[in-house]
Formats: structure tokens, C-alpha cells, sequence
């Protein structure tokens, strides 16, 4: 299929915002909250520190506060995504937002805690759950791991974190190469996405900032056969994105620039493809401008189930950062 052509009739777009607790660091700094909530109704404001008065207004699918549970945001906003996979659909969720916003907070959680896991745990928990219940079908799972840095497509998966690239085929996108491993159980996807995740964090080369830079995307393929062996394939990409920031303040210079510059290319076609397919009319959708969005292409297009998770502070220091997280939001709703 030509692209910009795709059928862009069955696209569900959710977007919701999280705003995070104020940390220590920021009540020790004297930082006051220009973020409010009305979770009821769907409604963040958010006031600039510096001109009274000067407050703006968003609505969203829905809004979450500092109180907010763990559990509800994934039986809210994800337990329906997991299910239409489950059918055969695809599905996308993302976690955008400013570095420290509470991103990997939201995808991951904290692991230990049960009441803290994120939505990432509670998929594979909910996913297996499903399976076990089903009588009629069988299900096959499968997960890949990858991350996009300065444009570059990495294997979480495999040992030398290979570089790999996309081929569009008469199927769709496909990763050439792209490791994938069979999953039966919680257990064993769980193992499948820590060893990704240490490769993520630990290799040698790597800057600790590293993960605020780049895109993890943790890909669960379903497979479902039923008695007359019909099979239909769902596919659930978790993503977790680069940090929103601006990158370029004074003094960035060289390859970091060249960084900067490439991680904002990638959010900003994310943001134009998710516009674009939420206006359901535009004539092109611009998948081609980043490898984050060709590749997700077969997933966001089509009959698919998209949710955006915009992650925000309350701090009135990063307002202007957090404002700008509110537009780019709002944009793709
Ligand atoms: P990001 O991945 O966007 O850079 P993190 O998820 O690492 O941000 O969150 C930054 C810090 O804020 C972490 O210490 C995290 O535990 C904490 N945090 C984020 N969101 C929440 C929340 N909703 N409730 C409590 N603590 C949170
Ligand atoms: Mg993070």
C-alpha cells in the first residue's frame, strides 16, 4: 500500500496525563506547584509563575494526580489495549514526557512493590491471566526488545546489541534481524525484559543519561489460533520515550547537538503522526520522517488502539517545559 494511504478509519487515540508528587529536591529548592488537577473531569491547569493570572486550561481522556494508583491506570487506560491484542489487534502505548516526570515510573514502576508496579508487569501479568482462562484458542507470545538512539535501531536482545534496519515488505515494516523469544509464562517474559533492560543500562560505553536519550520499545506478538486453526496476530509495543526537553541550551555543541537534534526529530514526527491520525482525515500520514514511526507504523495505523501517556511535574520551574508537554499532548488527542 502506497504511503499516506492507509485506511485510518479504525484508529482509537487515548490520551491521558499523570502528574507526579512533588519531589524532595524540588519542595527543598522552594518550588511551588503551578500544576492543578480535576481528575472528575478530565482537566489540567497549569499557571505561569511569572504573570498572574495567566493560567491555561487542557482536557484530556483523563487526567491523573499525584494520589493516583498504579492499578487503576492500567485498568483504566491499558486493560483494553491488552485485550484487543488479545484479539488479534494491534496495540501502542507510550510514556512521553520531560526527564524525571515519572515515565519509567509509570511504564515499569517499582518491581518490588506490588501496589507500585507499572504498567509494563501488569501487562505481562494480565496478558498470561487471560490466556490461562481462554478454553477454545491457543496462544503463542512472543517479545522483542529494542531501542532507537540517534536514529539508530539496537537489540536489546541480543548480546552484542546489534544494529539492525527496517524493510518494508509486502506484509508491512519488518526489523530485519530482530531478535524475538517465545514467552509461556510471566516468568519468562519477565526474565526476557530484565536482561534487555540491563543491556539497556550497563553496557561500558554508555553515559548514565543514556536511557533519558533514547526510545525503549518492548514488543509482546500474540499469536492466537483457534479450533478451525485460524490465527489471528495482535502485537503490543511498551514504550518507553526519550525525554521531551529541549536540548538545545547554550553550550550544546558537536555530536550532543547532532543527539539532541535527532531525538527531537523522532517526538516530533511521533507527534505529527499521531495528529494526523487522530483528525482521521489527513491525506498523508507522515510515517516516513523517523525510524520511531516507521516502525510503528503497521501499529498505528490501521485497526489499532493507541494511548499516550503524558507524564508531567508540578514544579514551577520546569513550567515552561511541562506547558509545552500539555501542547504537544493535546495535539494528539
Ligand atoms: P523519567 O523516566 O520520566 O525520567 P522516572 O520514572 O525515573 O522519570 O521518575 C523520576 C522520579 O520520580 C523517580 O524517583 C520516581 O520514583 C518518582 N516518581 C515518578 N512518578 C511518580 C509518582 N506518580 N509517584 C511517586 N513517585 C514518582
Ligand atoms: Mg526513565
Amino acid at each position: 500500500q502506497p504511503q499516506g494511504s492507509k485506511d485510518v478509519d479504525n484508529v482509537t487515540i487515548t490520551v491521558v496525563v499523570r502528574c507526579r508528587p512533588m519531589s524532595e529536591d524540588e519542595i527543598r529548592e522552594g518550588q511551588t506547584s503551578v500544576v492543578e488537577t480535576y481528575p472528575k473531569r478530565g482537566v489540567v491547569c497549569i499557571e505561569n509563575p511569572r504573570t498572574e493570572g495567566g493560567k491555561m486550561q487542557f482536557t484530556f481522556d483523563a487526567v491523573y494526580d499525584e494520589n493516583a494508583k498504579q492499578e487503576a491506570i492500567y485498568d483504566e487506560t491499558c486493560r483494553p489495549v491488552t485485550d484487543s491484542v488479545l484479539c488479534g489487534f494491534n496495540g501502542t502505548i507510550f510514556a512521553y514526557g520531560q526527564t524525571g516526570t515519572g515515565k519509567t515510573y509509570t511504564m515499569e514502576g517499582t518491581r518490588k512493590n506490588y501496589e507500585k508496579r507499572g504498567i509494563i508487569p501488569n501487562t505481562f501479568e494480565h496478558l498470561y491471566n487471560q490466556i490461562a482462562r481462554s478454553s477454545n484458542q491457543q496462544y503463542l507470545v512472543s517479545a522483542s526488545y529494542i531501542e532507537i538512539y540517534q536514529e539508530n535501531i539496537r537489540d536489546l536482545l541480543s548480546s552484542e546489541m546489534k544494529k539492525l534496519t527496517i524493510r518494508e515488505t509486502p506484509n508491512g515494516v519488518r526489523v530485519q534481524g530482530m531478535s524475538s523469544f517465545v514467552c509461556k509464562s510471566v516468568a519468562e517474559i519477565d526474565k526476557i525484559y530484565k536482561s534487555g533492560k540491563r543491556n539497556r543500562t550497563t553496557s561500558s560505553t554508555r553515559m548514565n543519561e543514556h536511557s533519558s536519550r533514547s526510545h525503549a520499545i518492548f514488543m509482546i506478538t500474540v499469536e492466537c489460533s483457534d479450533s478451525c486453526d485460524r490465527i489471528k496476530v495482535g502485537r503490543l509495543n511498551l514504550v518507553d520515550l526519550a525525554g521531551s526537553e529541549r536540548q538545545c541550551k547554550a553550550g550544546t555543541s558537536g555530536d550532543r547537538l547532532k543527539e539532541a537534534a535527532k531525538i527531537n526529530l523522532s517526538l516530533s514526527a511521533l507527534g505529527n503522526v499521531i495528529s494526523a491520525l487522530s483528525t482521521g482525515k489527513s491525506q498523508h500520514v507522515p510515517y516516513r520522517d523517523s525510524k520511531l514511526t516507521r516502525l510503528l507504523q503497521d501499529s498505528l495505523g490501521g485497526n489499532s488502539i493507541t494511548v499516550m501517556v503524558a507524564n508531567i511535574g508540578p514544579g514551577s520551574m520546569n513550567h515552561e517545559e511541562t506547558l509545552t508537554t500539555l501542547r504537544y499532548a493535546n495535539r494528539a488527542k
